[in-house]
């Protein structure tokens, strides 16, 4: 059995990244396993310790930084780090399945550089930056405020791109979901 390869799903918030990989982590053929991040930002309602995030204090975060337990890390949000855990890479890889990594542009853009051919990068983006409001706000998760705080935060996130191996456009999300499971088996049986 070969070793697990990384596939890195990287998009601005509310592209629709958490809805795609949804639909593909449990396709037996893709052979998928989420790697789960750490983070130093509190729990949402319903959010479970170990399977959405690890939750760590900003002291614990620092220790994993210190012993070198994370792939790679950003801030994401002012005083809300988010961090690849080395241990769910290789956890996960060992046991023959590919890592599926949900992470910010910056970091994405960090783990292909350090991956190279054993590492695929999709970027999600969404049709135009007004159907990307209309989608936040329909998913009534953020507040007015926060909603225009992502939007113009997606505009600069968009030019990252390029930096990526293939772009997916989430308009239809069926369509959005065959492209990205076919990128995955293009890389995955090579
Ligand atoms: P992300 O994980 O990138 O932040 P989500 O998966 O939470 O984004 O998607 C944001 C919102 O847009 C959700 O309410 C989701 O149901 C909706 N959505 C995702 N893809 C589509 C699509 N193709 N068409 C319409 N709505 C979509
Ligand atoms: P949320 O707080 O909405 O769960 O996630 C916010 C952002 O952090 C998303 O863009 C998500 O992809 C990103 N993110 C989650 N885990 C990691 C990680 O381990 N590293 C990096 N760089 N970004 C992450």
């Amino acid at each position: 059995m070969g070793k697990g390869k990384l596939i890195i799903i990287s998009a601005p918030s509310g592209c629709g990244k958490s809805t795609i990989i949804s639909h593909i982590i449990n396709d037996p053929e893709l052979r998928l396993s989420f790697s789960v991040s750490a983070t130093t930002r509190q729990p949402r309602t319903g959010e479970v310790n170990g399977k959405d995030y690890y939750f760590l204090t900003q002291e614990e975060f620092n220790d994993a930084i210190a012993e070198n337990a994370l792939v790679e890390y950003q801030e994401v949000y002012a005083g809300r780090f988010y961090g690849t855990l080395r241990s769910e890479v290789e956890r996960i890889q060992s046991d023959g399945k590919n890592v599926v990594l949900d992470i910010d542009v910056k970091g994405g853009v960090n783990v292909k550089r350090e991956y190279g051919n054993n590492a695929l990068s999709i970027f999600i983006k969404p049709p135009s930056i007004e159907t990307l409001r209309q989608r936040l706000v329909n998913r009534g998760t953020d507040t007015e405020e926060a909603i225009n705080q992502r939007v113009a935060k997606a505009s600069l996130e968009l030019t990252y791109a390029e930096k990526y191996d293939a772009v997916v456009v989430n308009d239809v999300l069926e369509e959005a979901v065959a492209r990205t499971r076919k990128l995955i088996l293009e890389f995955t049986n090579n």
